[in-house]
């Protein structure tokens, strides 16, 4: 409980220094950025045409309409360079055959463009990629600043196997020994992964700002409606019946009946219980009370024929409350023993 509350703090004012000053985080930081480039470079090499293209491309642009230059700076001008080796006029070209040449040239531009944009989102963040999976909708994204904070993460490397592995995977650090880990190992940090992240989203949605990511959610109903009639639809909140990992699949709860309920989804009701913890949905409510929705007005009274069933029918034999809401200890005194006199 201490470490949450200070994990506000930290979000505050740890972070911000850190991220001047840190070491490791900033030598990751770097390392990704080699890791980038050295990828950019490789992929640009691996294109043979790219680098005779800004020659031809300037030549090209300059006699052109600002159409061709404008399709793309690099792989437009590849094709039309070659264009002009094969029919080797390259007057001829610059102007006639410009509408052919940057017809062939636009499919080569848009496949290599979402090529490289697809593979940056992917290098960008493995958080939103992660999120946006079919069943992993209850997760909020967990800014980076929060997992890059050590302060946020005490203790969980010794609940995650391959830690050091798994937390450079959610953060996007390039690995420098991922090739020389095994397809089996390789599974094994992934996994580990989407465990390190579910840990750190359930210590992050007990913040303020995770708080809000998780209002979010919350307000479009993300997390599903409450099933039960009279709570008209009330949104759900997801919890966990644990904060330790691999004892429950995540549940939903009715901030109005306070009900819990699997998730519709069976991909979402497989998620670990832990991810979410047990504390988020009743600190949310207690931290917005506002927000609290009014018990519902309605019970649903069992009828046989139109009739009420008698409260001291063995209808209600097991169940605590009868039809008005008495308990069952003061309908029938004496008859059971103490055990039951829960009130509502
Ligand atoms: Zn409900």
């Amino acid at each position: 409980m201490a470490e949450m509350s200070l994990s506000h703090d930290a979000d505050v004012s740890l972070v911000s220094p850190k991220r001047g000053g840190g070491t490791s985080v900033n030598a990751s930081a770097s390392e990704t950025l080699r890791h980038l480039q050295a990828k950019a470079a490789a992929r640009s090499g691996a294109v043979p045409t790219l680098p005779e293209d800004p020659g031809n491309n300037g030549a090209g642009r300059d006699s052109r309409s600002p159409e061709g230059g404008g399709g793309g700076g690099t792989a437009i001008p590849a094709v039309m360079a070659k264009g002009t080796e094969s029919t080797s006029i390259v007057d001829e070209v610059a102007t006639p055959a410009t509408p052919a040449a940057s017809g062939a040239g636009v499919p080569v531009v848009g496949g290599g463009s979402s090529e490289i944009s697809a593979s940056d989102d992917e290098d960008g963040s493995w958080i939103a990629w992660f999120c946006s999976l079919r069943g992993n909708e209850f997760f909020c994204e967990v800014e980076e600043d929060y997992i890059q904070d050590d302060f946020n993460l005490t203790g969980l490397n010794s609940l995650v196997p391959y830690y050091d592995y798994a937390l450079d995977m959610v953060l996007d650090v390039e690995m420098p020994m991922e090739d020389s880990l095994t397809e089996e190992q390789q599974e094994i940090v992934e996994s580990a992964a989407e465990m390190l992240y579910g840990l750190i989203h359930a210590r992050y949605i007990v913040t303020n700002r995770g708080m809000h990511a998780m209002y979010e959610k919350y307000r479009s109903a993300a997390f599903g409606r409450c099933p039960r009639v009279f709570c008209q639809g009330q949104p759900v909140l997801p919890v966990g019946l644990s904060d330790l990992p691999r004892n429950y699949t995540v549940n939903v709860f009715c901030p109005r009946c306070h009900g819990l309920f699997f998730p519709k989804s069976t991909r979402q009701a497989n998620i670990d219980g832990a991810y979410f913890g047990t504390t988020s949905p009743h600190l949310f409510l207690m931290t917005h009370p506002d927000i609290i929705p009014a018990k519902p007005s309605q019970n649903y009274i069992p009828r046989v024929y139109g009739f009420k069933i008698n409260q001291s029918s063995v209808y209600y034999r097991n169940h605590e409350e009868g039809p008005q809401g008495e308990t069952r200890q003061k309908r029938n005194k004496g008859i059971r023993s103490s055990q039951n006199t829960r009130s509502k």
